[in-house]
């Protein structure tokens, strides 16, 4: 029996944290070859193994090691809803208590999981009920990539997830090193062997993540456009108060650069009366004449506190329209999990809110009432 004087030992390295390169340099700091990387990502994520010990082409010093000193564990889903159009949201628990929202979309020929990034949301996009939930923290890599295992595990392996999207909860690129490392993950040849085309990362446009990004990950870029003119988008897209579209535009084209045919898909909510004008749409032709680009229109998903109501569907239209005859790839998203709660701006999760963003809205709530 151990005796009560000897100090507790205590695992404190999630090995799920590491991508290939830190789990190489993290090898190498224990006086290792780098090529353990590649061992134990295969154990792990194509073996499923996650008892050390089973790792039989370690040595039994270096098992020790891991066993004493590591451990796997993935964020746990709380909750499952299926909707009648066979999307799937969970409810994702991580170990501090909060809750984040992780949803998988079949479709013909591909399924996507949308993955969250951060515990709620540090902007404040008016169009979005994550914004409202306020902010807690980022989510660290094995929260994000542990949000991939927990879904493909659950679905089994008839059911493979084929594509990504970095769409879920927060700003991806406000958690730049851990949404990075999980997406190097995602598109390992030793875990889930993504294409670079079939993972994508969604930006509301923070500018100098975006040129990091564009040197260190190779992966899709989407931004969340939604307006043409600084003025509106200050509006909808606070952070382009210090970002405005020409800086956004120029680091997009910077993007669109580093291969050929890349293109930039640039995603657009389609707000009744506010940014669905025919002027509108001519704007976004011109905003977007220097960039390879595709265009997703995104009907507005409403939710209890909002205000916005969504463009008619003849509106949406010939909008699409405008865009497609001036030689744009265009689509319109289709809204998906609308009866679970699962659409585009619907994720809430369950955070405790460090941001106070409930106080300032009620604040600004109070000021309004008061200066009517
Ligand atoms: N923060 C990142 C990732 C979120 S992705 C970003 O802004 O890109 C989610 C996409 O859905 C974004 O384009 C977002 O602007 C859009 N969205 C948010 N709320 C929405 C709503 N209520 N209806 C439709 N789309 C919404």
């Amino acid at each position: 029996m151990k005796s009560v004087l000897e100090p507790v030992k205590t695992k404190t390295i999630n090995l799920l944290d590491f991508d290939r390169k830190g789990l190489a340099a993290f090898f190498v700091g224990l006086g290792e070859k780098p090529f353990r990387a590649t061992q134990l990502l295969k154990w792990i994520y194509q073996e499923g193994v996650e008892d050390f010990e089973l790792m039989t082409n370690l040595s039994k010093s270096l098992r020790t090691y891991l066993s004493e000193n590591c451990y796997i564990a993935t964020p746990e889903i709380v909750l499952e809803k299926i909707a009648t159009d066979g999307t799937r949201k969970w409810v994702v628990q991580t170990h501090c208590g909060n809750r984040i929202e992780t949803v998988f979309i079949p479709e013909e020929g591909r399924s996507t999981l949308c993955v969250s990034s951060q515990i709620g949301c540090a902007l404040a996009c008016t169009f979005c009920s994550t914004a409202q939930q306020g902010f807690n923290r980022n989510l660290s890599t094995s929260e994000i990539i542990g949000q991939l295992i927990v879904a493909q595990k659950r679905l089994g392996a008839e059911k493979r997830i084929t594509n990504v999207v970095m769409m879920g909860m927060g700003e991806p690129l406000l958690n730049f090193n851990n949404a990075v490392a999980a997406m190097n993950l995602m598109m390992d040849d030793f875990t889930f062997g993504l294409s670079k085309r079939r993972v994508t990362v969604s930006t509301s446009g923070v500018v100098p993540a975006m040129y990091r990004l564009t040197q260190e990950c190779d992966v899709s870029l989407a931004v969340s456009l939604h307006a043409v003119t600084d003025e509106l988008r200050d509006e909808l897209v606070p952070i382009n108060k210090k970002y405005p579209l020409k800086e956004l535009m120029e680091a997009c084209r910077d993007n669109a650069k580093i291969a050929p045919r890349r293109t930039v898909t640039f995603e657009y909510v389609m707000l009744d009366g506010i940014n669905d004008s025919l002027q509108d749409a001519r704007g976004l032709i011109k905003l977007l004449k220097t960039v390879p680009s595709k265009v997703n229109l995104i009907p507005f998903n409403p939710f209890p506190s909002s205000s916005y109501r969504c463009s008619n569907s003849e509106t949406i239209n010939r909008f699409k329209t405008l865009l497609t005859d001036a030689g744009i790839i265009t689509t319109v998203r289709k809204t998906r999990g609308e009866d679970i709660d699962a659409a585009c701006g619907q994720l809430v999760g369950q955070v405790q809110d460090k941001s106070r963003r409930h106080l300032k809205l009620h604040a600004a709530g109070s000021e309004r009432a008061g200066a009517a």
